[in-house]
């Protein structure tokens, strides 16, 4: 586990960060700026900001002080120097790629990324003649070997959706320099509360804000950053012109949900280790994945580099999609549906969320059976929850 003291400063940058500039009239809180350009009376000062000579704002698309407020907030949780925000997290991924590759370039990564990145490393990338390869999420022999024989950028996610498979960041991220390559690093299930790539040397940090960071459900947004300022410029300059821009209310219930991202991770990280335990003991369930088992494959490296284990988990129910089929509709504290991180208990079967976009035998080779369930730890009371848990695996038949 890394220091204690960390956590508590996390606490208090979740509450005060970002807001302070902010804010207008003696408010307390940042206002929801709706307006969609910004007028200037002096021509001289309007060139300046439109220059970037001073500051100041000049069209929606471009910057918007909630906006803002929202990137600072992210930006100092990670620790980073400069962050950029977009409309979605896919919005995010995709600009940032986007910015980077151009025809030629070669890309490796794991083949258990989110499933919408997949796509793009399957479908969109290959078509513009970028080189893409994935390895064996894990397999950290293999993926250096990979990223050894030239690329440019290397693509990870830790932990990984739906199975939270585990890649050490620090050691993936030294070969990659060593080849020149650039490291992005996608932190959605982590969140900066539990570990904060940056540290272990990576260029860019990727969220998808519409999880854990907004946390109620409510809203959809992007954002990355880093420590190195002109590539989150040119990223910020690609979306400025390519117009995934962060909605302005939407910006505000991420800022308004981020203020309680501490607490709800360290309620969401107890809860999840408990519903592990519970259910890695259970007769109607064949697996369980969480890297807070000792009996997961890379829990020494997720004790390393994250603070705590996070509030994701899976299971596999016996009796495949059957069994999904009994167990699921019969939960009460969970919403059966596609996100995660909300406060509310969120669940559903990997191949109707994250790997819709895969065939069965995509998912088969991705090692997620048709029966896994997704399981997005809400903060409800965990005795309630596992009470739930007891009583719909009960419709789960046994074996023979
Ligand atoms: C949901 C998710 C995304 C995509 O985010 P959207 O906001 O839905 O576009 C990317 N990466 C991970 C790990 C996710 O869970």
């Amino acid at each position: 586990m890394r220091r204690n003291e960390k956590r508590t400063q996390m606490g208090t940058r979740s509450v005060w960060s970002g807001e302070k500039e902010y804010l207008v009239h003696g408010a307390t809180q940042v206002p929801v700026v709706h307006s969609v350009s910004f007028g200037y009376n002096d021509i001289d000062e309007w060139f300046e900001v439109a220059t970037g000579k001073r500051e100041g704002h000049i069209y929606g698309r471009n910057t918007n002080p909630t906006v803002q407020a929202f990137e600072d907030k992210v930006k100092d949780l990670e620790g980073a120097k400069a962050a950029t925000s977009f409309s979605t997290g896919m919005a995010a991924i995709s600009n940032s790629l986007a910015t980077i590759l151009v025809p030629g370039d070669r890309i490796v990564s794991i083949k258990d990324t989110y499933g919408g990145t997949n796509k793009i490393f399957s479908e969109f990338l290959p078509r513009q003649n970028i080189d893409v390869t994935l390895c064996e999420t894990g397999n950290h022999e293999a993926l250096e070997a990979e990223v050894k024989k030239g690329c440019d950028i290397l693509y990870l996610e830790t932990p990984t959706n739906p199975t939270v498979k585990i890649t050490d960041l620090k050691r993936m991220v030294k070969v990659a320099h060593e080849a020149g390559a650039l490291v992005f690093v996608d932190n959605t299930f982590a969140t900066p509360i539990l570990q904060n790539p940056l540290e272990y040397g990576a260029d860019l940090v990727i969220h998808s804000a519409t999880k854990f960071l907004g946390g109620h459900a409510d809203a959809l947004g992007g954002v990355v950053c880093s420590n190195d300022e002109e590539l989150v410029e040119k990223i910020y300059h690609y979306r400025e012109i390519n117009g995934a821009s962060l909605d302005p209310m939407a910006a505000y219930l991420l800022l308004r949900g981020m203020k309680t991202l501490q607490l709800r991770i360290k309620q969401q990280c107890e809860t999840a280790g408990k519903i592990a335990r519970f259910l890695q003991n259970h007769d109607k369930v064949d697996a369980v994945y969480y890297p807070g088992l000792e009996t997961h494959p890379n829990h020494k490296i997720a004790k390393e580099q994250m603070s705590d284990f996070g509030g994701m988990l899976s299971f596999a129910v016996k009796g495949e999609l059957d069994g999904v089929r009994e167990f699921l509709p019969r939960l009460k504290y969970a919403n059966k549906a596609a996100n995660l991180g909300a406060v509310e208990t969120t669940v559903g079967p990997a191949r109707t969320t994250s790997h819709i976009e895969n065939t069965p035998e995509e998912r088969a080779a991705l090692g997620i059976p048709e029966g896994l369930v997704r399981y997005s730890a809400g903060i409800e009371d965990v005795d309630d929850l596992i009470a739930d848990l007891e009583q719909a695996l009960s419709y789960v038949k046994s074996d023979e």
